[in-house]
């Protein structure tokens, strides 16, 4: 499998990755991915994306509350 950002080879992984789904942020542990090796783009195989699915439709996880650096940027506002 090739990646689709730059066609680079991409190896097979096992770890945590974080998926954006509907607004809300998911944290997934011990999924198995793939990950270019040239840009770093992650994919998982369509048996991990549809059982990532079925476990968020069934509530299949534990809320969890975590600590996330915020930077804001004053670059943006600055006249
Ligand atoms: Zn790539």
């Amino acid at each position: 499998m090739n990646c689709a950002a730059c066609n680079s080879h991409m190896v097979h992984k096992q770890g945590e990755i974080e998926l954006r789904i509907g607004g809300k942020l998911f944290l997934e542990k011990n999924v198995s991915y793939q990950q270019c090796e040239e840009c770093g783009e992650r994919v998982l195989t369509p048996d991990v994306s549809q059982e990532i699915f079925n476990k968020i439709t069934k509530k299949d996880y534990k809320e969890k509350q975590i600590i996330v650096p915020v930077i804001e940027s004053n670059t943006a506002s600055a006249v």
